[in-house]
């Protein structure tokens, strides 16, 4: 199974990912957390990556692509995957289509994760505080940056997956648990 979590930085894309993995065996692709290692290897490449993260900006269309297409076709995403931050724009999810449909996989649910933006601003500023989870372009600066990309380039993916019938919404801002029973629900509705 293919899914994918649709939602602005902050939304709690990653957090329920990684609940999905636990309880469902599937396998998380965060484009996020891989940029984040190839920054960490401190690469000419992984230099250039931390630019343009930490502006907000999106990295190029055909390095997450590739990103995505090695892991997805590696054996650990056997029992389906959950992409999460990818894709990010119009160009990544046409990008996917082409590549599912080389594979011969589809998506089964996009979950758009809704949330209210306000709220997004107390969370990024909690995550700043908590040592351990906080990331270079965790500041509600970059944050204003990414939120304006996310409406830009990424919101025009909600008509695209709408009109495909594969679109679901839940409410993000019920607490953790809510957010998961509801994708739960999704999930075994099919
Ligand atoms: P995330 O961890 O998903 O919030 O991503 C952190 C940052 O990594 C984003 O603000 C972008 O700079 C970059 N990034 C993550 N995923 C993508 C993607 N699919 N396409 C382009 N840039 C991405």
């Amino acid at each position: 199974m293919i899914l994918i979590l649709l939602g602005p930085p902050g939304a709690g894309k990653g957090t329920q990912a990684a609940r999905l993995v636990a309880e469902r065996g599937l396998t998380q692709l965060s484009t996020g957390d891989m940029l984040r290692e190839t920054i960490a290897s401190a690469s000419p490449l992984g230099k250039k990556i931390k630019a343009i993260v930490d502006a907000g900006k999106l990295v190029d269309d055909a390095l997450v692509l590739e990103m995505i297409r090695n892991r997805l076709t590696s054996d650990e995403c056997q029992n389906g995957a959950i992409l999460d931050g990818y894709p990010r724009n119009l160009t990544q999810a046409k990008d996917l289509d082409g590549m599912l449909g080389a594979l011969g996989k589809s998506i089964a649910h996009v979950i758009q994760i809704k949330v209210d933006e306000s709220a997004l601003t107390d969370r990024i500023t909690s995550r700043v505080q908590t040592a351990d989870t906080a990331r270079s372009d965790d500041t509600l600066e970059v944050l204003q940056k990414r939120l304006a990309v996310y409406h830009a380039e990424t919101a025009p993916l909600i008509p695209y997956y709408s009109q495909r019938g594969v679109m679901r919404v839940v409410d993000g801002m019920q607490p953790i648990a809510a957010v998961a029973a509801a994708i739960d629900a999704v999930l075994d509705k099919s």
